[in-house]
């Protein structure tokens, strides 16, 4: 019989996770299995504000697919999805043309949410993903560069704007901030010339999260002379800067957007029922009304039964998805029974820059170095899942 053709789409923490599963639990003759994604290598997501703040090199972050799924095992296609016609059972390629297959997992992540605030596409650095941040990185180093050599001085040049204060947000500015005395160091800037802004929406910033973590975050990054405007929405990006909804208009060539996310918007050109390019998914994970297609990440959407509010696109959720995707295909193929997907949400962590941290984990509150460390950890046990010790001792981050 012709064994059934499974397409994963992206490799992103989703796709990989179900590739690299898939290839330890199938028998050869149980699917052709391919793997479709933009680049030849993954990168990490979750790393991205180190290398966007040059605290990081980019290549850090990324690595070639080859080297951690099994190529024999499956196929990889490096192409970009422009298209999934749901009806025939087929994806378009932007390269490859067509593609048919028998299930589909769809795992290609998200793209900038705006909110309608214009000029962020045009004026904005809203990328996260390896050229998106290596971009913001040479440009504030050009900045600096460029500083001491304008006839006048341009305060616009040493003024950085972070356009809200979730947790890239505050991801991104601890990084900068911890960076910011070593670039003026290297390019003679002074650093009381050089203002750092995070404009947040919200009456807080990390809506949700614990106040007191979230007091003591501010305060570290007000100390390194961070500025947080809370409670003003952006509402426009242009070429002078950002203006804000009072009015106020900040002077800045570097705004970096991070308001948040929607699904990928071959979601929304495929015809799926969603909310900001996310899928409702079923418990099984698949696309309601649809019995071959799987959408996992951030490109799907589930609620949570405490709260009945969906919860944030994680890279923890991805992950966790991706074992029950892998084995929900295996379930189809063996014509047994879809498990439920459970998310076991083990807590969040975020870094602040240098040996900073703050995180809640199970209910225990961390901040300072015991939240540093387990953040290197979490990071490190991505590389185990994905490519084991191996893998993990070679890429990993020294936790201390
Ligand atoms: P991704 O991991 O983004 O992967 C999508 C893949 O699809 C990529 O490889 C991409 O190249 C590919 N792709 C995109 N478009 C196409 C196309 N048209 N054709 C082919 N391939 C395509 N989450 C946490 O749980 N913990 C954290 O600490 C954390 N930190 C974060 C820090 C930052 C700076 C950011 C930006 C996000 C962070 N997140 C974190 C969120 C997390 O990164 C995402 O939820 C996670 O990456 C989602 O996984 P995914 O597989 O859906 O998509
Ligand atoms: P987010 O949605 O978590 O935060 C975006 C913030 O921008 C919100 O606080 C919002 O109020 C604010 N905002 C929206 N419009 C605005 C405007 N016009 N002006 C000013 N502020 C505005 O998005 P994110 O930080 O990009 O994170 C995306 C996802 O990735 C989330 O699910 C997040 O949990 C996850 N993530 C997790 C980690 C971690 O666990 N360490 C790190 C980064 C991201």
């Amino acid at each position: 019989s012709v064994k059934p053709t499974i397409l994963i789409l992206g490799a992103g923490y989703g796709g990989m996770v179900t590739a690299s599963k898939i290839a330890k639990q199938f028998g050869s003759n149980d699917a052709n299995v391919t793997l479709i994604s933009k680049h030849n290598y993954h990168y990490q997501t979750t790393w991205l504000h180190e290398p966007a703040a040059g605290t990081m090199d980019p290549d850090r972050t990324r690595m070639p697919i080859s080297s951690v799924i099994n190529t024999n095992k499956i196929k990889f296609v490096q192409d970009e999805v422009n298209e999934i016609k749901k009806e025939e059972n087929k994806v378009v390629l932007k390269e490859s043309g067509e593609m048919e297959y028998d299930y589909l997992v769809t795992a290609l992540g998200a793209v900038p949410e705006t909110f309608g605030v214009g000029g962020v596409f045009e004026h904005a650095f809203s990328k996260w993903t390896v050229n998106g941040v290596r971009e913001i990185k040479e440009h504030i180093e050009y900045l600096f560069a460029k500083y001491n050599n304008e006839p006048e001085p341009r305060d616009d040049y040493l003024t950085f704007v972070v356009a809200g204060a979730g947790f890239t947000g505050m991801e991104f500015i601890g990084e900068l901030s911890k960076r910011i005395p070593e670039l003026c160091q290297s390019y003679d800037v002074p650093k009381s010339k050089v203002k750092m802004y995070v404009i947040e929406a919200a009456p807080t910033a990390l809506p949700g999260f614990d106040p007191e973590l979230v007091e003591y975050a501010m305060n570290l990054l007000e100390h390194r002379g961070v500025e947080f405007k809370i409670n003003q929405p952006i509402s426009e990006v242009n070429a002078e800067g950002v203006v804000l909804k009072d009015g106020e208009e900040i002077k800045s060539q570097t705004v970096v957007w991070a308001t948040g996310v929607r699904g990928h918007p071959v979601i929304e050109q495929a015809g799926f029922e969603n909310m900001r390019g996310r899928v409702k998914v079923e418990r099984d994970l698949r696309a309601p009304g649809e019995d071959n297609i799987f959408i996992i990440g951030d490109c799907s959407l589930i609620i949570n039964e405490e709260t009945e509010r969906p919860y944030p696109p994680t890279a923890q959720i991805a992950m966790q998805q991706a074992e029950t995707v892998a084995d929900n295909l295996l379930a189809l193929l063996k014509g047994s029974e879809l498990k439920e997907f459970k998310p076991d949400i083990k807590g969040t962590v975020a870094s602040l820059g240098g040996k900073e941290a703050i995180g809640v984990v199970g209910n225990k509150k961390l901040y300072g170095t015991s939240a540093n460390f387990m953040k290197k950890m979490i990071d490190n046990r991505y590389l185990w899942i994905l490519g084991g010790a191996g893998l993990m001792l070679k890429r990993g981050k020294s936790p201390l």
